[in-house]
């Protein structure tokens, strides 16, 4: 299958780490990204996110990403193009961030909360630019939605469908049903790179339960050594039987360490 993204001075991102966009992104430089118009843009965003949520497993966390861009507009509100003939859209990169709960310890600490929290920070605003677009990996929790909403965000792309707390259609529709006061969603978009990023959480899950597994494996082999060590010492003489007996819990300890 070709490349999405045709622009040879744009690579489309891969979910492995490293690129120089979020480099840049780190010095407090909105990246921003220009892209053609005939190119599948979510496809290239989604991109980015996948990234994110690579770094979240790299750090033992489930893998979620999300970013979000906004699209550059003149000031009569007109999308911004970066030359005459207007084949071009620019847009800018205004926050990324994956899954934390385990490491911040914080059950709100998701990918979409605060790729929002930290983009109000680069702003200085809590309410996002019009234009504004989020990108998430999976579909929205309750939680994330209502922030998604707080934070006046404009639109919604996601890519794998979550059955057990999706709340843009697959759990609940809260969008539908329980409408923002103040602000409309404008758009919302599922599936984007949907194999990808469902694919990344399944393989996360397999590879958590063989650990697991492994664990489980290696604490069974420890009692089966030591009850063969226990018949062994009982037909020692009890002075012996003692001396051994110490060795061997500090060798368990060891073990329980994972030394
Ligand atoms: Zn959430």
């Amino acid at each position: 299958m070709p490349p999405l993204i045709s622009n040879s001075t744009i690579s489309t991102p891969s979910s492995s780490s490293g690129n120089s966009i979020f480099k840049r992104f780190k010095r407090d430089v909105y990246p921003t990204v220009d892209l053609p118009y005939e190119n599948n843009i979510d496809h290239y965003f989604m991109g980015l996110a996948l990234q994110q949520a690579q770094y979240a497993w790299d750090k033992g966390e489930v893998p979620i990403g999300a970013i979000i861009v906004r699209e550059c507009t003149n000031d009569d509100g007109s999308i911004q193009s970066t030359n005459s003939t207007t084949t071009r859209r620019t847009f800018q990169i205004l926050s990324a961030a994956h899954n934390k709960v385990e490491t911040n310890i914080d059950a709100s600490s998701h990918a979409e909360l605060l790729a929002l929290r930290n983009g109000a920070q680069n702003i200085g605003n809590w309410r996002y630019p019009p234009n504004s677009r989020l990108y998430t990996t999976l579909e929205p929790c309750p939680m994330c939605l209502a922030s998604i909403q707080a934070f006046r965000i404009d639109n919604i792309i996601y890519g794998a469908p979550d059955n057990r707390l999706g709340a843009i259609k697959t759990h609940m529709n809260l969008i539908s049903v329980a409408k923002h006061p103040y602000h409309e969603v404008k758009s919302v978009i599922g599936g984007v790179r949907e194999e990808e990023c469902g694919d990344i959480i399944v393989r996360f899950f397999r590879e958590r339960r063989e650990l697991k597994k492994k664990e489980k494996k290696k604490m069974m082999d420890v009692v089966v050594k030591g009850e063969d060590r226990r018949r062994d010492l009982l037909k020692l003489p009890l002075e012996k039987r003692i001396k051994r007996s110490s060795r061997f819990i500090s060798f368990v300890k060891k073990v329980l360490r994972r030394e």
